[in-house]
């Protein structure tokens, strides 16, 4: 049986080679930027919502393997989700990323997102993986339309 670590990593890769909806919606309902001055990972983010619901996302932007994979699998996670799903599923992205090694809860749950379980073992990757997020919560929110992890 292949390591999980080694799967996970491959998922990483693959979406970062081929990110899933990279693109702009011309007519999306929310967006928002984000940067992470410390890799120099850029993402803008976009989402068409309706009735609560997110029915399409995509984003643009360069930066690392892990910033881009994440991107990639946030949009492929939150579409056909309710706003409020969303919100509770960033939660426990939260917390997954920033656990102490070893500590993770309910891994399983987390579907494809599983794969940046491993990222909270570095530090100074972790605002990688968590830019997106942080910029899903700025384009969902009534924060700044811009984020910086710094
Ligand atoms: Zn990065």
């Amino acid at each position: 049986m292949p390591d999980l670590r080694e799967l996970y990593q491959e998922l990483i890769l693959d979406h970062e080679k081929s990110p899933r909806n990279l693109r702009k919606i011309e007519d999306c309902s929310h967006e928002a930027s984000g940067f992470n001055p410390v890799c120099g990972d850029k993402v803008r983010l976009y989402l068409a919502c309706r009735d609560e619901v997110v029915v399409d996302a995509s984003f643009e932007g360069s930066g690392c393997a892990i910033s881009t994979a994440s991107a990639s699998m946030l949009t492929q996670a939150v579409i056909g989700k309710r706003v409020d799903e969303i919100r509770e599923l960033r939660c426990r992205v939260g917390e997954m990323l920033t656990a102490s090694p070893g500590e993770h809860t309910d891994i399983e749950s987390m579907g494809k997102l599983a794969a940046f379980s491993g990222v909270c073992e570095f530090p100074n990757r972790v605002k990688c993986a968590t830019l997106v997020w942080h910029t899903l919560d700025a384009a969902l929110g009534s924060k700044e339309k811009s984020v910086s992890t710094e």
